[in-house]
């Protein structure tokens, strides 16, 4: 297609439920593009020598190339493509933030809309598992060596699938009952289906990975156990930061409050939306207040209305200008009719005579000099504290790493936070032991977390294939 014609076209705009429809159902909201658009958007690329957008992506996926090979309608090959360097396409075509990574750096952005790289990416994976034709890789030749990975989320999950291609042992061990971690508890299914991730964890048990569940590191067994009394070769930790955060204001133990951690998972993971058969109850709430202005928020806000809450209300302490939520996940939340107030911030919460959660008392805020990150300091107005009717409050300000495994390795480096140290290949200041994602950045993204496991995985084989030296040890460069 020439040029001129190909810069005529424009950005092709995914269809998805109505929201008064979707505020009923757990159903995914975007449908995906037809093959029609998928043609069309495709051909929006201008195959730049450059390659510009290949920098925003933290795992290098080869954009012009399998945007050609869909221009041309090659599906398939298209797939294959992108999943030689990132191994869950159709888990980031949906969450990666590719507005502010591979899609900011998009020449055809400068002067109008970047090609829509996410939409791209998540057509072609979808479209090579609705097929059928997922194809296992050969096995390679055993290497002999055994590796464990702790923590079945995108690090995990990367890590595991890079490492038994290269033909070692790997037994993946998880503490929840489902594996996908912040993928299957976190990000609810209007998101991202969990079939999706479930078929990615098929596909790694497929090539020969083996899935131990129910299994709490640092309870159920040691690092230094795995490494002295089960075999293992080497460890890869990828526990994410998982534990919830909250504001320390009075009233947080009442009835009906929960960490957006807790609350997510049971909607989530224990399925508590389908009501009557569900095990694990949840308070619905006429009125769900939730703390924040971030995704976790967002996806707490929005799951709350899909359960039956009557108002959804944010709390935030600064401007829709300032909140860390991706712009998308905002206006599919007004869509859907949740209510901002914006700066607020939460005094305390109140109770009832039984216990229950009654209201929140707030104060309003005012925009001050910028902070340490940048964004403009919420200052309290004092006396203009005012009570919100709620009956359910939802914290969701953040998550910190939990201990309950780095407090039985004694040897490993943390920093003050209690996040794991780790060079850029991930090893720790324990020789055999690698760790990435969450637990070593804080809360990131999805891709970064994969990106985390893939670069661990070459450097834990590079390790393995070492011949020991005379003492039979291998080096350990770690320096940090
Ligand atoms: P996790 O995904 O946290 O997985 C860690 C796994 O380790 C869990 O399954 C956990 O059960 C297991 N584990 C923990 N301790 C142990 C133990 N002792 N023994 C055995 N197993 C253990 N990112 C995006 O890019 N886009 C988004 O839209 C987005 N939305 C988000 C929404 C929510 C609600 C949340 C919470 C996060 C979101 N993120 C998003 C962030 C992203 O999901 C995380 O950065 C990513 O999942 C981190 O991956 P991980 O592999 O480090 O850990
Ligand atoms: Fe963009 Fe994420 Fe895909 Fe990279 S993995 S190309 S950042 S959508
Ligand atoms: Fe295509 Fe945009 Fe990448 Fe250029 S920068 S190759 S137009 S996706």
């Amino acid at each position: 297609m020439e040029m001129k014609e190909r810069l005529k076209i424009p950005r092709q705009k995914m269809s998805g439920q109505d929201p008064k429809e979707r505020i009923h159902n757990f159903q995914e909201v975007p449908t995906g593009l037809t093959e029609e658009q998928a043609i069309l958007e495709a051909n929006r690329c201008l195959q730049c020598k450059h390659q510009p957008c290949i920098k925003g992506c933290p795992v290098k996926v080869k954009i012009p190339e399998f945007i050609s090979l869909m221009a041309q309608g090659k599906f398939m090959e298209a797939a294959w493509k992108i999943k030689e360097t990132n191994s869950l396409p159709a888990v980031c075509g949906r969450v990666c933030p590719q507005e502010i990574q591979c899609e900011v750096e998009c020449v055809r952005g400068k002067t109008g809309e970047p090609v829509a790289i996410g939409y791209l990416e998540r057509f072609a994976a979808d479209y090579e598992r609705n097929q059928g034709k997922i194809v296992i890789p050969e096995k390679v030749p055993t290497t002999g060596k055994k590796v464990a990975v702790v923590g079945s989320g995108p690090s995990g999950l990367t890590a595991a699938g890079d490492l038994i291609k290269l033909g070692h042992e790997v037994v993946i061990f998880e503490a929840l009952h489902k594996p996908g971690g912040v993928l299957v508890y976190g990000i609810p299914e209007f998101r991202l289906p969990k079939e999706i991730v479930f078929a990615e964890v098929d596909y790694l048990k497929k090539q020969g990975v083996e899935l131990k569940l129910n299994k709490v590191i640092g309870q159920a067994r040691t690092i230094d156990e795995f490494m002295t009394e089960d075999g293992f070769d080497a460890v890869f930790i990828g526990v994410g930061a998982g534990l919830p955060i909250f504001m320390k204001i009075p009233g947080e133990n009442l009835i009906g409050v929960y960490s957006a951690n807790e609350y997510l998972t049971r909607a989530n993971l224990m399925k508590a939306y389908l009501k009557d058969k569900a095990d694990t109850p949840i308070i619905k709430g006429r009125n769900v207040t939730v703390i924040g202005g971030g995704n976790v928020a967002m996806d707490s806000l929005r799951t709350a209305l899909r359960l039956g809450a009557d108002n959804a209300y944010c709390v935030y302490r600064r401007t829709r200008t300032e909140m860390p939520a991706r712009n998308e996940e905002i206006e599919h939340a007004e869509q859907e009719g949740v209510k901002f107030n914006f700066l607020r911030n939460p005094v305390r919460i109140i109770g009832d005579d039984n216990g229950w959660v009654k209201g929140m008392e707030v104060m309003k805020m005012k925009l001050g000099e910028p902070d340490s990150s940048c964004r403009r300091r919420p200052v309290p107005i004092p006396g203009s504290e005012y009570i919100i009717e709620t009956d359910v409050v939802i914290v969701a300000i953040g998550a910190g790493p939990n201990p309950l495994l780095t407090s039985t390795m004694k040897d490993l480096k943390l920093n003050r936070w209690g996040y794991i140290v780790a060079d850029e290949v991930g090893r720790t200041s324990k020789p055999g032991v690698w760790a990435g994602g969450d637990i070593v950045t804080g809360a990131a993204t999805v891709i970064l977390a994969a990106g985390a496991g893939k670069k661990a995985a070459q450097s834990i084989h590079e390790w393995l294939m070492q011949e020991p030296g005379k003492d039979g040890e291998r080096e350990w460069p770690f320096d940090l």
